[in-house]
């Protein structure tokens, strides 16, 4: 038997002369091929983004962890099949040990109302009608079941929807903590989930509330409740750019928010008004996405652009922000919402399902690339 191992060191029990000594892997070779790797969304390479931790070198073993932003990160999968093999081609290299992990960065200001929630996300729309709460409440969900910690704020006064889409009829209960008294948010289907509606003795009655109420009333939603530690915050806001909205806009630590439309240019339009109210509040602008963009027959299978589906993408191009995808226009969506289990906890691998996944994954990538540009500028508040 040789006394070598696959690196040419020798093993103390074979014939040393014969020993090929190549150089040990040190840790500069491992971070220049992990160097390769590059983050789509952030656009540099890992080991910059200092996404590299616990990197160990024993013999020829490297272990490390790739520490993301978000769980909900599409190519997870291919950057650590890159790392696996960049590492692994380095001379004196015989196994590589990688774990992939994530810690989600705040982007929402510093600010005592919601010390432990790292991104506050609003759902928007010009109008009521085109599936804001549908969306919010299956974005909410797909979120979670990335591993993210999810929470969801049912803040459209005019309708609170999200107890009956998320299937929550409880009564809210109280818990003393040290800073005082707090609503416990009810969770469904791995949300924890807070409405205007719980508090109501009856939510089929109107609320009326005039902006500064709703500022007020949806702050304290926000702050007597008992969140813990959240990774992304989605509030259902109410719809169109009235009092109310603009005026919880600015109440509330916003990271940003997404614009819902529907594809007809009605609908499109008043979305893009929207869009800019928004953004003249200076509301960072995390996407626009397209809800009934298209249908596909149960029948015949085929695909029916009732609406001249497309119209959102091009609008998110013209004024330049990011498109985040495109929503069918399916019965099984409004049957498992009016069922109280959104599509994607009911059927998770349906392509509607597959459609809402797919646009959680780009809203977390668009959070994850406002914090790194913040994070340029301005320190922010450690989480
Ligand atoms: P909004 O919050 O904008 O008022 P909702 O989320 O309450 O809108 O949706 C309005 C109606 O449209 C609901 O009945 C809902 O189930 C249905 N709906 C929403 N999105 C879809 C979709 N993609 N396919 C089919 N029905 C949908």
């Amino acid at each position: 038997m040789f006394g070598i191992n696959r690196n040419g060191q020798t093993n103390g029990r074979g014939d040393s002369a014969r020993a090929v000594t190549s150089p040990a892997v040190s840790e500069q070779d491992v971070l220049a091929a992990l160097g390769k790797i590059q983050d789509p969304d952030l656009r540099r390479d890992i080991v910059s983004l200092g996404f590299i931790k616990d990197l160990a070198i024993d013999q020829g073993v490297v272990s490390f962890k790739i520490e993301l932003t978000t769980p909900a990160c599409p190519v997870k999968g291919e950057m650590e099949r890159q790392a696996r093999e960049y590492v692994g081609s380095l001379p004196g290299v015989e196994r590589v040990n990688v774990s992939m992990t994530s810690q989600v960065r705040s982007t929402t200001p510093a600010g005592a109302l919601l010390p432990g929630v790292r991104n506050v996300i609003a759902i928007a729309s010009g109008k009521g009608g085109v599936g804001k709460s549908t969306v919010a409440a299956n974005l909410a969900v797909a979120l979670g079941r990335t591993g993210a910690s999810v929470g969801l704020l049912d803040a459209d006064i005019y309708g609170p929807s999200i107890p009956g889409l998320m299937g929550v009829h409880t009564k809210l209960t109280v818990k003393d903590t040290p800073a005082g008294p707090k609503m416990v948010p009810p969770e469904a289907h791995g949300v924890k989930v807070m409405s205007l509606g719980f508090l109501l003795d009856d939510p089929s009655q109107p609320v009326i509330w005039r902006g500064p109420m709703v500022g007020s009333g949806v702050r304290q939603l926000l702050g007597d409740a008992e969140w813990g530690q959240l990774d992304y915050l989605l509030v259902d806001m109410p719809p169109g750019t009235g009092d109310a909205t603009l005026t919880l806009a600015q109440s509330i630590p916003l990271s940003g928010v997404v614009v819902v439309s529907q594809p007809q240019d009605v609908s499109l339009g008043i979305a893009v008004k929207a869009l800019k109210a928004f953004q003249s509040l200076k509301v960072r602008i995390l996407g626009i996405l397209e809800n009934m963009s298209y249908f596909v027959c149960d029948d015949c299978g085929k695909r029916h652009e009732v609406f001249s589906h497309g119209g959102a993408r091009h609008k998110a191009e013209e004024l330049q922000v990011p498109f985040l995808g495109e929503i069918p226009l399916a019965g099984d969506i409004r049957e498992a919402s009016d069922a109280g289990t959104p599509i994607v906890a009911l059927r998770p691998d349906s392509p509607q399902a597959v459609a809402f996944r797919d646009i959680a994954e780009a809203l977390a990538a668009q959070v994850s690339i406002a914090g790194y540009q913040q994070r340029r500028t301005i320190p922010l508040r450690a989480v």
